[in-house]
């Protein structure tokens, strides 16, 4: 029997047994599946933390210098521009996560409000799901202002 659950700096995701069954997702996308919900984590703890990016974004500035990337970040480049490009990394996991359990790639399901550092309405875009009219919080930290939706 596989271990569906994934627990992982602290936090603990409890992946549905029968989506895994019904699915007849083998190991090798299980894996998958697992490192994709790892790395939203990765994202969300990075989002949620001033300190982290900072640090993150001197990391993606020297990426930019050292890999054959086309970007190159701008080690000036404000908080809003890490934001940007987390929550679009955040999309990109949640695509692969749709993506590695057979399901259609459709962004209405992204449950975004579901990130720490987000302060958009949870329960009315709970109550939303799966929508595309969802609430966004001006006073948001990550969606407030239009950073990226
Ligand atoms: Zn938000």
């Amino acid at each position: 029997m596989k271990n569906n659950i994934i627990t992982y700096k602290g936090r603990k995701i409890v992946l549905n047994k029968r989506l895994i069954d019904d699915k007849g997702l083998d190991e090798e996308m299980f894996d998958k599946i697992k490192e994709l919900h790892k790395k939203a984590i990765d994202i969300d703890i990075i989002l949620s933390n001033k300190f982290l990016r900072f640090l993150y974004r001197i990391v993606l500035f020297l990426k930019g210098i050292f890999s054959e990337t086309p970007y190159l970040m701008d080690i000036s480049i404000n908080d809003k521009e890490t934001i940007k490009h987390y929550l679009y990394e955040w999309m990109i996991v949640q695509y692969g996560l749709q993506h590695s359990c057979g399901f259609m790639l459709d962004k209405k399901y992204h449950k975004f409000w579901n990130l720490t550092a987000c302060t958009c309405p949870k329960m009315d875009n709970d109550d939303r799901w799966p929508n595309v009219n969802y609430v966004y919080s001006d006073d948001c930290h990550l969606h407030g202002g239009i950073v990226y939706k």
